[in-house]
């Protein structure tokens, strides 16, 4: 037994002749905010789909809250769900959007209206009772559907890419409503997404996914700082990889300069991995690689070089905060040094594919 409120092992999920999820298993906190985050394909929507019950795994458990749930049907399973496309009643207005399934589990009405009014009070849209979706806006739509899967009181909310389909601005705007409620309500929570920055920004752990497998778990610091794979460290924020040579376990040789290794590595090759705000750029006397500054954006807060090494043709981009940007940027064209603290790398075995 475990402690976890929800507990997956080794699931596999086959699609014919096709395996979608290949052995997942997983411990998710009460309470907790979990994103599984991947590209499309990964499994995510498939893993979730489980979860609610509205896919049946080919092999394996999932146990919620201490209840085997692995072959229940939805309705038998304790979760509120939201996906991406709303999915409100159009004929029936916000409150009986809201209240269909209080009263459908034999609430009087007058009661369930009140938990309507006090759930439109929490998702911001105290007032629109009467109004139909066709005439709420995508992001108060959502919120319908944030409020009609809470209004149940359920002990895991499910939401299936639920801001992929708004505007940037709304979208925004919703991450911190949603991440506000789910602190509030306290609620076990899980998110599809396969945008790295919702993930970051809204989860407390996140789940890499990958060909049906999971390739990291962690929180958003250990994803961002300490990816576990190269999938993962390119797959999540901006990544530089440099094909070295190892010289011994712990010094590698990149473009004929020798740099320590963060760790040591066995084989002949390998990858060091470098987040461009990790990388420092100087004068071309200053010790380093070479390179030639090929582009420069401002990107408001930063500004983002791509440079091409002197002896090859990988092109690196560095990103040096505005604030030190002020201090004088190699010109474009111009040659400069780019150089790094050993700890603030990651070295992979092999060359990155
Ligand atoms: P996306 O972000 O594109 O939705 P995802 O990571 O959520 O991607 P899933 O929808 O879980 O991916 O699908 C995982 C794999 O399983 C995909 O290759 C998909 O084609 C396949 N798959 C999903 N549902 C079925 C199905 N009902 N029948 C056959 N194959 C399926």
């Amino acid at each position: 037994m475990t402690s976890s409120y929800l507990h997956i092992d080794r699931l596999i999920k086959r699609f014919d002749d096709f395996t979608a999820l290949k052995g997942i298993s997983l411990d998710i906190k009460e309470g907790e905010f979990v994103c599984f985050l991947g590209p499309s394909g990964c499994g995510k929507t498939t893993l979730l789909r489980a979860i609610a019950g509205l896919e049946l795994p080919s092999e394996g458990q999932i146990v919620q809250n201490g209840r085997d749930v692995t072959v229940l049907p939805p309705e038998q399973r304790d979760f509120g769900i939201v996906f991406q496309s709303y999915a409100l009643f159009p004929n029936l207005t916000v409150a009986d959007n809201i209240a269909f399934g209080l009263i459908n589990r034999g609430m009087k009405k007058n009661h369930a209206m009140e938990k309507v009014r006090e759930w439109l009070c929490l998702v911001d849209l105290d007032g629109y009772e009467d109004k139909f979706p066709a005439q709420l806006s995508g992001g108060q739509q959502q919120r319908v559907a944030l409020a009609r899967a809470l209004a149940l009181s359920p002990g895991l909310l499910l939401l299936d890419e639920p801001l992929s389909a708004l505007d940037a601005k709304v979208r925004i705007h919703l991450r911190h409503e949603i991440c506000q409620l789910q602190r509030k309500l306290g609620i076990t929570t899980i998110m599809v997404t396969h945008d790295q920055e919702e993930a970051l920004t809204m989860a407390d752990r996140i789940v890499v996914m990958n060909h049906g497998v999971v390739e990291q778990v962690g929180t958003p610091e250990e994803i961002y700082n300490n990816p576990a794979s190269e999938f993962v460290a390119q797959f999540v924020g901006t990544m530089n990889f440099l094909p070295a040579n190892v010289v011994d376990g712990d010094q590698l040789k990149i473009e004929g300069i020798t740099v320590p290794s963060p760790q040591d590595v066995k084989g002949r090759h390998a990858t060091l991995a470098l987040r461009p705000e990790q990388i420092r750029i100087g004068k071309p006397s200053e010790p380093g690689l070479g390179a030639t500054v090929k582009t420069i954006e401002f990107m408001g807060s930063f500004v983002r070089l791509e440079c091409q090494l002197r002896d090859n043709s990988s092109l690196l981009q560095v990103d040096i905060s505005a604030e030190r940007a002020k201090q004088g940027l190699p010109a474009r064209g111009e040659m400069c040094t780019l150089s790094w603290d050993v700890v603030n790398s990651q070295v992979f075995e092999g060359e990155v594919a």
